[in-house]
């Protein structure tokens, strides 16, 4: 008999149930996950702030600790995995494919949460799959794998030259050596609609191949600039990569959020939390996924043990009181924490933009159109403008593409915060 029942076993399902587990530990909580292994590989930056306000637990607080900053997701996955099943959280190998079904075979549940990622099941079935989507950018993602350890260009002193030979704006994210000493790396290549729709054929699962004949099949402005970028991470970072690990797909980066993360169907309540309920680009999905499912942890806990939150609500001068479920406040939390990062995608969005109209500004006005016909500058003038320049945008590119958005977490507060009386207390 399950009191609660999380579809997807993913980092933020697992983050939530062990913190649910926590706050109340007489809960018996069921995970349901479709695959017996977890698929995605990558790395992950995980940023301190977005363990801010998770159980305070002390054994839960040494285990997180080391989560912080370059995490594979396999080791997140498996340190909160080995936790949960230690909590005595339940974990079956069982895929959801309607929520109806899921009902029948468990009617004694209260809650379902969906933490079955982007293309969620529950949100499908349960919320009609009403989301507000906004393209942002258009990405030509570059996957590769290099012998040994590497690193990326320091944005204060190495990026400005590869990025003045290319034709487009590129970031990279590198990511931690694995146990085979192989580093994988990421590039993102900023490109324009047009060039995006030459290479939609190319996707995450069916990519396109560092040859000839996929070559043939790009822009050649795109092939340029990837060239010039790999030769540049060889001549500086002595990368040698591994033979056929190239693999180019298109990435259309867009924010979006589910209009509605809770709801009432077949007699339960239904939450959303993590990429089912909303995803921004940029490396801050996992994060936001994790700040959202501490939340959703205190909150259904609060639920269950019927107390309600206040919020104070003022009309001409008169201020009032308002009693509200601890579910409706999840619920704020998400939609004014979508906003925020949606707003701050957008910024984001807007410095690659400017950064990318300044490179070529710069470009235009060294006369190196052209490659190769840098000298042509008069060395004074290109030393100033590349000076000017390097100081504009480093500052733009580490305000608008750094993952550690600390700040940016500090400014924000929701206007839900439950008052510290109503704080379920830690069991
Ligand atoms: C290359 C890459 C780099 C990234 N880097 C960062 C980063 O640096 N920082 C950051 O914050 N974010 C990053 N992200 C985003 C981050 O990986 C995701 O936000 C995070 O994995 C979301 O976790 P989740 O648990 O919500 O969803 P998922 O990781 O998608 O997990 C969902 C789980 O549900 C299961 N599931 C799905 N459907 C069903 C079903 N019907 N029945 C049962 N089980 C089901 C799946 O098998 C899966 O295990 C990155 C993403 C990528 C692709």
């Amino acid at each position: 008999m399950s009191d609660i029942i999380v579809v997807g076993a993913g980092p933020v399902g697992l983050w939530t149930a062990i913190q649910l587990k926590l706050h109340y530990p007489a809960l018996q909580i069921l995970m349901l996950e479709k695959h017996a292994k977890y698929q995605r590989s990558h790395t992950v930056k995980i940023d301190e702030t977005s363990f801010k306000e998770s159980h305070s637990n002390p054994e839960f607080q040494k285990l997180i600790a080391p989560l912080v900053g370059l995490v594979s997701t396999n080791v997140l996955e498996q340190t909160l995995k080995n936790y949960a099943l230690k909590l005595g959280i339940e974990i079956r190998n069982e895929a959801v494919t309607s929520c109806q079904a899921l009902v029948e075979k468990y009617p004694e549940a209260k809650i379902v949460i969906g933490a079955d990622g982007s293309h969620s099941v529950v949100r499908k079935d349960i919320f009609e799959d009403k989301k507000n989507n906004k393209d942002l950018q258009y990405v030509a993602e570059i996957k590769y794998e290099v012998e040994g350890d590497s690193q990326p260009f320091s944005i204060w002193s190495q990026i400005y030259d590869p990025l003045l030979k290319v034709n487009h704006l590129v970031t990279e994210h590198v990511g931690k050596q694995n146990q085979n000493g192989k580093t994988p790396v990421t590039l993102r290549v900023f490109v324009d609609q047009n060039t995006f729709n030459g290479i939609t054929q190319a996707t995450f699962k069916d990519p396109y191949y560092w040859t000839k004949e996929d070559k043939n099949k790009m822009d050649p402005k795109l092939v340029q600039t990837i060239e010039i970028w790999l030769k540049e991470r060889e001549k500086t970072f002595k990368d040698k990569i591994v033979k056929n690990s190239i693999k180019i797909s298109s990435l259309k980066l867009n924010a979006y959020h589910s209009e509605k993360v809770v709801d009432q169907k077949y007699n339960k309540q239904w939450v959303l939390v993590g990429d089912a309920a909303f995803g921004v680009p940029y490396f801050r999905s996992l994060n936001n996924g994790l700040l959202c499912g501490s939340k959703l942890a205190e909150k259904i806990s609060a639920f269950l043990q019927g107390q309600f939150d206040e919020t104070q609500t003022s009309v001409l001068g008169f201020r009032w009181t308002k009693k509200i479920s601890p579910l409706g406040s999840y619920s704020t939390f998400v939609s004014e924490l979508a906003k925020y990062e949606k707003w701050i995608a957008a910024l984001k969005t807007e410095g690659i933009n400017v950064l990318s109209t300044q490179l070529s500004m710069v470009k235009t006005l060294l006369g190196i159109g052209i490659i190769g016909k840098q000298e042509e500058a008069s060395v004074p003038g290109r030393m100033m403008v590349v000076g000017l320049t390097a100081i504009a945008g480093a500052c733009l590119y580490s305000a608008m593409l750094s993952t550690k958005d600390k700040d940016e977490k500090k400014n924000f507060k929701t206007k839900t915060e439950t008052p510290s009386s109503t704080k379920p207390k830690c069991k």
